[in-house]
C-alpha cells in the first residue's frame, strides 16, 4: 500500500540460524528425495490425488507417480513422509515490502535507519516468508541497492527466504504517493530519490534508470496512497501522457508495470495505457472491469492490508498521522466488497497481501478475507499459485509442482480446499529441494 524508502522494524537479524541455513541452501541436494504425499494439489484446478511420490533431484521434480515409491528404488535416497499430510505447490505473494513493517516507530526509522540495517531487518522478514509457506514474491517498494541485495543473497544461498522478484523504487510523481513526505523540508530534498519524476520524457528517464539498477517489474504509484503523511487524496496522480510514457519505456526493455491503484480515474487510466497489473483496486468500477477482461488484466487485491489500515486506524492505539487515519478510514473497509465485485465480475485475481503494512509471516490470513468476499477456497488457492505464477510470467518455474519444475512444496495438516485458514498454519516447507520447515 505504500512505497517505503525505508519503514522498519526493530531487531536485527538471527545471525547463527541463517548461517546454517544458508550451508543447507548452498548444497541444494544431488541426492534424490522422494516425498510421500498422502494428498496431492500438483496443479490447483484440478483435482488433488491421494498416495503420491514426488522424485526430487538436485532441487527439482523429476517425476510425479502414483503410490509410495520405496527408497530402495534410488541408490542412496532419502524419503520424506507426509503421507499424512496435504501436499501443495509452494505459495506465491504478488505483494510484499520485505525491508520494513508497520510500527509506531517507522517514520523515525526513515531518517534513522541506513540501507544496511534494513538489508538486516529484511533477511529477518525473508526468512519469516519462507517459514510461512510462501516460496516466492514480489517486493513493489523498497530502496534499490537494500532489495536488490537481499534478492541476490537468497539467490546464492546467502539468506533464507523466498525467490525475490524485486521492482524497488517505485516510480512516482513529485508529491505523489512514492515520494517522501510530511517531513521537514530539507530532509525532503535529501530524500527525494531518481525515481521520482515530472513529465512524459522525465518519466521515462525514471524507468529507464530502474531497470538499469536491477528492477525486475515497474511497480508505479498510479493514485494516491494510505499510508503517504499528505492529504492528497487517493486519486490519479501521473497525467495519460505520464502512463504512455512509462509503459512504453518498460515494455522496450522487457519490463512489465504494476500500478498501485485506489482511485477509479488513476485504476482506469492504467488499464487504457497498457498497464501490465493493478494492485489494490480499492474504488474500481464497472468500466474497469470492463477493461480488466478486455486485456485479462491481473488484479492483486491486498485485503490485507485493507483489514490492518481499518483496525488500526479506528482502534485505541492508532499510531497513523491524520492524513494516514483520514484515508485508512476511507479506504479500509471499501476493499472486501470491491473484490466482491471484480471476482463476480470476471476479473483475474492474483494473490498478495501488502505484507508490511500488516506483519510479515502472516500473509495466509488473506486466504480467510479472499473467502469472504465470495470466491472459493480452490479459487484464492489458484489466487496464489497457477494464477500468481502466470501474472508474474514465471508459470515455468513456480505454481505447479510438475516433472521439471523447481521443488517448491508445502505441506498442512488438515485438507485447505474444505477449511482454508489450514494454509495459516504450515506444517512443511521446501524450497528448490532444500527442506526449510518440518513440523
Ligand atoms: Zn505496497
Amino acid at each position: 500500500m505504500i512505497q517505503r524508502r525505508g519503514l522498519v522494524a526493530a531487531a536485527a537479524v538471527a545471525c547463527a540460524t541463517l548461517l546454517s541455513l544458508s550451508a543447507a541452501a548452498r548444497q541444494a541436494p544431488a541426492e534424490v528425495i522422494i516425498v510421500h504425499a498422502g494428498t496431492l494439489l500438483d496443479r490447483p484446478g484440478q483435482a488433488p490425488r491421494r498416495n503420491a511420490s514426488l522424485i526430487i533431484r538436485g532441487g527439482r521434480i523429476e517425476a510425479v507417480r502414483d503410490g509410495f515409491v520405496p527408497a530402495s528404488e534410488f541408490a542412496g535416497a532419502r524419503v520424506v513422509d507426509l503421507s499424512g499430510k496435504f501436499v501443495l505447490p509452494g505459495l506465491i505473494d504478488s505483494h510484499v515490502h520485505l525491508t520494513g513493517e508497520q510500527n509506531p516507530n517507522a517514520r523515525l526509522e526513515n531518517v534513522t535507519q541506513s540501507d544496511v540495517d534494513q538489508a538486516f531487518v529484511g533477511a529477518r522478514f525473508a526468512r519469516r516468508t519462507l517459514m510461512a509457506g510462501f516460496t516466492t514474491v514480489a517486493d513493489l517498494g523498497a530502496t534499490n541497492e537494500t532489495i536488490f541485495a537481499l534478492r541476490d543473497a537468497v539467490r546464492r544461498g546467502d539468506v533464507a527466504g523466498p525467490r525475490i522478484i524485486a521492482s524497488g523504487e517505485a516510480v512516482s510523481v513529485h508529491g505523489g504517493h512514492g515520494d517522501i513526505n510530511g517531513y521537514r523540508e530539507d530532509i525532503m530534498h535529501m530524500f527525494t530519490g531518481e525515481s521520482i519524476c515530472s513529465g512524459a520524457d522525465d518519466c521515462m528517464r525514471a524507468v529507464r534508470l530502474q531497470v538499469r539498477s536491477g528492477a525486475d517489474v515497474i511497480k508505479i504509484t498510479a493514485t494516491g496512497g494510505v499510508l503517504s503523511n499528505t492529504a492528497a487524496g487517493l486519486g490519479q496522480q501521473f497525467s495519460d501522457e505520464e502512463l504512455a510514457a512509462i509503459i512504453g519505456a518498460a515494455h522496450r526493455m522487457g519490463r512489465r508495470v504494476t500500478a498501485h491503484a485506489h482511485g477509479v480515474d488513476g485504476i482506469n487510466a492504467f488499464l487504457r495505457a497498457g498497464g501490465d497489473s493493478i494492485e489494490h483496486g480499492t474504488y474500481l468500477d464497472d468500466e474497469s472491469i470492463r477493461l480488466f477482461r478486455r486485456e485479462g488484466t491481473y488484479l492483486v487485491p491486498t485485503l490485507l492490508a485493507g483489514d490492518f489500515v481499518g483496525r488500526i486506524a479506528s482502534g485505541p492505539d492508532n499510531f497513523f498521522t491524520p492524513a494516514q487515519t483520514a484515508k485508512a478510514l476511507e479506504a479500509g473497509p471499501r476493499m472486501l466488497d470491491m473484490v466482491r465485485r471484480a471476482h463476480a465480475g470476471g476479473v483475474r485475481i492474483a494473490f498478495g497481501t501488502d505484507s508490511g503494512v500488516s506483519a510479515h509471516g502472516d500473509n495466509a490470513q488473506e486466504f480467510a478475507l479472499l473467502v469472504r468476499a465470495g470466491m472459493t477456497p480452490l479459487q484464492t488457492i489458484q489466487a496464489a499459485t497457477v494464477n500468481a505464477a502466470a501474472h508474474l510470467r514465471i508459470s515455468q518455474d513456480a505454481g505447479r509442482i510438475a516433472a521439471g519444475m523447481p521443488a517448491d512444496l508445502i505441506a498442512v495438516g488438515g485438507d485447505p480446499l474444505a477449511d482454508v485458514t489450514e494454509l495459516e498454519r504450515v506444517r512443511f516447507v521446501m524450497r528448490g529441494g532444500v527442506v526449510y520447515r518440518a513440523e
